[in-house]
């Protein structure tokens, strides 16, 4: 192929996906909420055998859009309030876009300059949105799981090498124990961090926690009493159910006297930090030793996209870095992304990160959290106690996160939990909106989670409507 018919071919497949993506994106606000097609349907469509000769460009791009229509969820759109799942924001899905076309290799400074800096720059920014310590490491991730992975191998390496024990170079077989202290309603993802590397999902000692799902520390005090050792204690800021936060202070000092090693999950709740309003929900948090959030959630950035942040860089760096047979000479003083998560090449996580932040400013992060947690109260305000329908809000709404429980006025628990899954599966179908189900301590629950940029009060109160009216149609079992 010439560069005529390159030049000609890619300006014409962007062209195209431009105009598909404006109008995907130009419809979201009134679009149903939910897929239509079946994944059989979907099978259908993108199926087929495997081509045997190429086609034009434009074609497949065509083909792709035709063959996911009623297979797209419009989760980026205003009425999506399933599991914590944010939006994009112009400016970062420009320059996601951009990222795509620019395809630079953010493994090393040498490969991709600006999109390394993009990410010292931008990690720099959320560190000082979140009141980070001067100076904290910063990995760029596919997501909080594997910020959750890069940080407890940080705090694995640390806790090892006080021990005596080089544990990237030995391994675990014949090291010394770590203990291991997370809480009762630590995320899934936690235990599959620590099921990656090497530490067991089963072997870890469960916290436990209080009403809201909070770590209780005169329980964690108990459990560092029974150690001998420093342990990696893992603590929660914003429970995926009900949004809720770990005593930060209490935990950090204790941890600090067991001289362990204290990793923070704030996926999405570390973001509350950004909230002049809601920073004394993270008090606090400065005093860990790691910490985890993603952008793809709250800050409304396109997957996929997490943040690690270590206050001891060089246990960061040990962790993750490939090591000197990947070393690459440069001039000197660059930062190589990939010394900082588990990977090499990679995509340039940093742009829309960067384009993000830059585009709100700290007033705009802080009015984005604020304004999403009054519409998760104002949701929860508008179904909480409706008379007659047997609804309740179970938890504090705290922040953007709330569980409606639809009761059966028997008050058996089977029996409602029969009528919150019925509901739940009638708001579905409905289509204005999407939540989801959840259990919350062992009842079937709805979970709302107002994350998007993109919704507003009069959505809110069109979907309160909406699960009121369900809820009126589907009344006792
Ligand atoms: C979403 C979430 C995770 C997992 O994040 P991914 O980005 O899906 O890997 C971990 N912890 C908490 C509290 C979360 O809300």
């Amino acid at each position: 192929m010439d560069h005529e018919t390159a030049r000609t071919r890619t300006d014409a497949a962007l062209a195209r996906a431009a105009a598909l993506a404006r109008d995907w994106a130009a419809g979201l606000e009134e679009r149903r909420v939910g897929p239509t097609a079946t994944v059989e349907e979907l099978r259908a469509r993108l199926g087929g055998p495997l081509p045997e000769h190429g086609e034009d460009p434009v074609a497949t791009v065509e083909a792709l859009a035709a063959g996911a229509e009623g297979g797209l969820v419009a989760s980026a759109g205003p009425r999506f309030f399933g599991f914590v799942i944010g939006g994009g924001l112009p400016a970062a899905v420009g320059a996601d876009w951009l990222a795509s076309v620019w395809d630079q290799n953010a493994a090393l400074s040498a490969a991709g300059p600006a999109a390394a800096v993009a990410e010292e720059v931008a990690g720099r920014w959320a560190a000082e949105l979140f009141g980070l310590p001067e100076g904290v490491s910063v990995g760029f991730t596919t997501g909080a799981t594997m910020a959750s992975f890069t940080a407890l191998a940080a705090g694995r390496h640390a806790l090892l090498e006080a021990a005596g024990w080089d544990v990237e170079r030995l391994g675990l077989f014949g090291a010394p124990e770590v203990p291991v202290l997370v809480g009762e309603e630590a995320h899934v993802t936690i235990h599959a961090a620590l099921q990656m590397l090497g530490m067991g999902r089963d072997r870890v000692t469960r916290v436990a926690v209080d009403g809201q799902g909070r770590m209780r520390a005169d329980a964690l005090a108990e459990a560092l009493a029974r150690l001998e050792r420093p342990a990696l204690v893992c603590a929660q800021a914003g429970n995926v159910n009900t949004g809720a936060f770990d005593p930060l202070p209490e935990i950090t000092d204790l941890v600090r006297a067991n001289a362990g090693w204290l990793h923070v999950d704030g996926a999405f709740g570390l973001w509350a930090a950004a909230d002049p309003a809601r920073r004394h929900l993270v008090a606090g948090v400065e005093r860990a030793d790691s910490w985890t959030t993603d952008a793809h959630k709250w800050l409304n950035v396109p997957y996929d996209s997490g943040l690690v942040f270590c206050a001891r860089p060089a246990a960061h760096h040990a962790a993750m870095t490939l090591g000197a047979a990947y070393y690459v000479e440069t001039g000197g003083g660059e930062r190589d992304p990939y010394n900082w998560v588990a990977e090499s090449s990679r995509r340039a996580r940093g742009f829309p990160v960067w384009a993000a932040i830059r585009s709100l400013g700290r007033d705009g992060v802080a009015e984005l959290v604020g304004r999403t947690c009054d519409l998760a109260r104002r949701f929860a305000a508008g179904l909480d106690g409706a008379p007659g329908l047997g609804i309740r809000v179970l938890n504090d709404v705290v922040l953007n996160q709330a569980l409606v429980r639809f009761d059966d006025p028997s008050g058996a628990t089977a029996a409602g939990d029969a009528r919150t899954a019925a509901v739940i599966a009638a708001i579905q179908a409905d289509g204005t909106l999407w939540a989801g189900g959840s259990t919350w301590r062992g009842q079937r629950v709805m979970r709302v989670s107002v994350s998007g940029w993109r919704t507003t009060a009069g959505d809110i109160d069109r979907c309160a409507e909406v699960v009121r009216r369900v809820a009126a149609a589907i009344p006792a079992g």
